[in-house]
């Protein structure tokens, strides 16, 4: 694990002084190691032969194999997914964690565990849990089974209940230091003279490095900032022509496109603000521009509409075309 060491140290001293609790909540930006340190705790919690710290998993007992192998009896994985219909999956609808999903996890729970004496659960993305979902694993949570650990990673921790954070041990996560996210981007064939420049673009954040590296992130972060330069011109017909473009595309790839527009209003308003640190710090002068055309009030607000269209794009099924309509005619009109 690069560049999470304070996380680490504090899940070892946990492990060693067996003072794990049975619910840890892991926090933090997206593509900083949280989900590798849990699948990595996950293999030390289920192995049976530990080493002698109790920190450290032997790599040989029948555990450690069923997980080297991908298929451990007792650890469950669940994350959100887009629904299907007729074995086909719907690629333009919500991903979500569903009530089923924790339905069918207490029905496994409710049995022994098969091969460890603990049982693993890993919740991933666990913002995504919908309403009754969400509820159903506060059940879970309430009256949990000696053996069974669970692990929820969000890096939307505002998004959860409280009353299932308030159950769960809370795990900071920071975000990567520009060289830890070079070091990753070595570990991932990144050529060496890419590697700082997309490590300053990704604002801490490995993943998100490695997306932009990969070339489509960055052409709909421009795409959202060109939308973005245009926002405060736009007719109706001009905001039509745009839900029509933005609304027919893939849900992930609109989700992400929202995302790099509320970032673009983040860096506008911290160059309203005289602040520095830009997460595009390579279309500083674009940004400028917009900066110049607006307010700091202006930006603030647009910023509230984008992220409330973002969580109703992330969190609902709702159709993407019109959000993204009402979303430019109230940016127009502001
Ligand atoms: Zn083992």
């Amino acid at each position: 694990m690069i560049g999470q060491d304070v996380a680490i140290s504090r899940l070892k001293r946990l492990l060693g002084e067996d003072r794990l609790p049975h619910a840890l909540l892991f926090f933090g930006q997206d593509g900083i190691g949280k989900r590798r340190a849990a699948e990595a705790l996950a293999v030390t919690l289920l192995c049976d032969g530990r080493s002698a710290s109790g920190t450290e998993p032997c790599g040989e007992c029948e555990s450690c194999a069923a997980m080297a192998s991908g298929n451990h009896p007792d650890y469950y994985v669940i994350e959100p997914t887009q629904p299907t219909k007729n074995g086909k999956v719907n690629r333009k609808a919500a991903r979500l964690i569903r009530i089923e999903d924790i339905q069918n996890l207490r029905a496994e729970l409710s049995r022994v565990a098969k091969l460890s004496r603990r049982r693993v659960v890993i919740i991933d993305d666990a913002d995504m849990m919908n309403e009754q979902a969400a509820n159903a694993l506060l059940k879970t949570l309430e009256e949990p089974t000696g053996d069974v650990v669970f692990i929820l990673i969000t890096s939307r921790r505002e998004a959860l209940l409280d009353t299932i954070i308030s159950r769960c041990l809370m795990m900071p996560f920071a975000p990567l230091t520009e060289s830890g996210v070079m070091e990753i981007l070595a570990a991932n064939d990144v050529p060496e003279q890419e590697r700082a420049a997309l490590a300053s673009l990704s604002g801490g954040s490995a993943g998100e490095a490695i997306r932009l590296y990969r070339g489509d992130a960055l052409a709909l972060r421009d795409d959202a900032m060109d939308v973005l330069s245009r926002a405060r011109a736009m007719n109706d017909e001009a905001v039509l022509g745009e839900g029509k473009r933005l609304g027919s595309m893939q849900r992930d790839e609109i989700s992400e496109w929202i995302k790099y527009f509320r970032f673009c209003l983040m860096d506008v308003m911290t160059l309203l603000c005289g602040g520095e640190h830009l997460f595009s710090g390579d279309r500083r002068m674009e940004l400028l521009d917009i900066a110049g055309a607006v307010t700091e009030s202006w930006a603030s607000r647009a910023m509230a509409i984008a992220s409330d269209v973002e969580k109703r794009i992330l969190k609902s099924n709702a159709n993407t075309e019109l959000q993204i309509e009402a979303m430019l005619l109230r940016l127009a009109a502001l």
